[in-house]
């Protein structure tokens, strides 16, 4: 059955070589394409088009003469498309599951959440409120109105490129925005199938744009457009500085979502058996390329040894292989992950940490043409070390063992990331001065990785990033506040 796990993804979902603008799929202007690959295998799965700076103006074009019908559109008639769209999305989940896994390479991890996360945002479609203000006289009423920007434009990783795709597209939309979309060169095409689903609900041409191609060329091309009213970006601190470069220069809005460094904080009354499971999936799930993925355990020197054998047993058990085998991790995304990964772990031995297990790639016939590394435990990092201080993006964990509370929680905000941060403790008092402490836009106290709230704001602190998706914010983020003062005529 080589061709249903590494052969080109399902036709229903799929409209080959082809990019969407004003509602039409598109070959690029320059006519070429790009190879998406099947990471585990180093298959093809697909082309798509190599677009330019002229496919982005085409699509800012389309997104622009959208917007006025689209933001005049009832909120309750786009909430009623956005739950459409999410209808058809859950119809078609295990399509997209594996169209997702294929090209990310990632293992099957539950059911997707793209669906979950539409119904979430048509929801707040229609509750995007403004308010009323006292004013000096009778005769006059003081307003608020919140509107949308215009046209978005959006860059968004290969990681997740579903739920990201979902949840940036959805909620600018919701709030009246038209959209202009770059998925990531390496994963583009859970997005575009995602996009055929949104033009299938009904939602008008021209309200969502997705131009294909790489970073340097397309990407750039989006907040470079003078018709950009609003921008987003998820990826690497280096890509977001320049996108934000290019914002700047053009006078427009953005957030940004750049990774993290996220520390899992055991102080010494934790419960390990909660602890220990839950750290290891938060670094294997998705190989370790999760922005909130808990990368350093800030761990009380007195479970400091018991904390690094349990983490190591857990960690040998991480079966890897290619994703459509029955294993809890896949490959990295790319060759360029790869030596990245590989890298960081040569310099943690440089700098002195302790491997404990792992730091190679793993032996035998499948993982001969995939971008694999086995599950990666180091342990006596410093705090100043690099593999400490620098976002790896892959399966490797840093144990770094501190003195107490005050010392875990210097060392947990000592770095310029501020995503995510997780402390285990069992007392309540320590769980609320930790909460407060944490310099991060999300905690999670005895939890890894968000412990399943629904519409909990997700962003950063410090220099992950700024701006709060994935909640009623979101939509919020995506309206501008306009204040009206009213005085009626005698
Ligand atoms: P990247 O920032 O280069 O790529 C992310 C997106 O930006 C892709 O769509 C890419 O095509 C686009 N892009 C690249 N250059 C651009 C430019 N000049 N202008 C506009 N868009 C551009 O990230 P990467 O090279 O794929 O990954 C490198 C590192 O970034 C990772 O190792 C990881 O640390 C980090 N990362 C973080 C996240 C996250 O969720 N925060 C996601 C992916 C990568």
């Amino acid at each position: 059955m080589t061709t249903a796990v590494s052969g080109p993804a399902s036709g229903a979902l799929r409209v080959d070589d082809a990019q969407l603008i004003g509602g039409e799929w598109v070959p690029a202007a320059g006519g070429e394409t790009i190879e998406v690959i099947n990471p585990a295998t180093g298959e093809p799965l697909g082309r798509v088009p190599r677009g330019s700076a002229a496919d982005v103006d085409a699509a800012v074009r389309a997104a622009t003469a959208a917007f006025p019908a689209w933001r005049d559109t009832s909120a309750t008639a786009r909430a009623e498309l956005i739950t459409r769209w999410a209808r058809l999305v859950r119809e078609h989940e295990t399509e997209l599951d594996r169209l997702e896994s294929q090209e990310v390479g990632r293992p099957h991890w539950g059911p997707p959440p793209m669906a979950r996360m539409l119904d979430f945002i048509a929801g707040q479609a229609d509750k995007v409120l403004g308010h009323s203000m006292p004013t000096h006289t009778p005769d006059v009423l003081g307003l608020t109105l919140r509107e949308p920007y215009g046209v978005v434009g959006s860059v968004i990783p290969w990681n997740a490129p579903g739920p990201m795709f979902a949840n940036d597209v959805g909620a600018a939309i919701a709030a009246g925005n038209t959209i202009v979309i770059k998925p990531a060169e390496d994963a583009p095409l859970t997005p575009l199938a995602l996009a055929k689903l949104a033009m299938d609900a009904g939602i008008p041409a021209g309200v969502v744009n997705v131009v294909t191609g790489y970073g340097t060329e397309a990407g750039a091309a989006v907040p470079a457009h003078p018709g950009i009213d609003r921008m987003s970006f998820t990826g690497s601190p280096q890509t977001g500085s320049s996108v934000m470069a290019a914002c700047a220069a053009n006078l427009v809005p953005l957030h940004l979502e750049l990774g993290g460094k996220s520390p899992q904080v055991i102080l010494d009354d934790a419960d390990l058996d909660a602890a220990i499971p839950a750290i290891v999936t938060g670094i294997t799930l998705n190989t370790g390329q999760i922005c909130a993925a808990g990368s350093r355990v800030v761990v009380d020197r007195s479970l400091h040894g018991e904390v690094v054998r349990r983490l190591a047993e857990h960690m040998k058990r991480v079966t890897v292989g290619p994703w459509h085998q029955d294993v809890r991790m896949g490959p990295l995304i790319n060759a360029k992950q790869h030596d990245r990964v590989l890298n960081y772990v040569r310099l943690g031995q440089e700098e002195g940490a302790e491997l404990v297990i792992g730091g190679g790639v793993p032996s035998g016939e499948e993982f001969e043409r995939g971008f694999f590394v086995e599950p990666t435990l180091f342990d006596r990092v410093e705090p100043g070390m690099r593999i400490a201080q620098e976002e790896i993006f892959g399966p490797v964990l840093s144990v770094l063992p501190v003195g107490g509370e005050a010392e875990a929680l210097t060392v947990a905000n000592g770095t310029d990331y501020g995503l995510v941060a997780s402390v285990w403790t069992r007392d309540v008092g320590r769980a609320v001065r930790m909460s407060r402490g944490l310099r991060a836009g999300q905690v999670a106290v005895n939890a890894a990785l968000g412990a399943g709230v629904i519409g909990a704001p997700f962003g950063g602190y410090k220099r992950s990033g700024f701006g709060r998706t994935m909640s009623a914010e979101a939509v919020l983020d995506y309206t501008q506040v306009k204040a009206v003062s009213l005085r009626g005529t005698a």
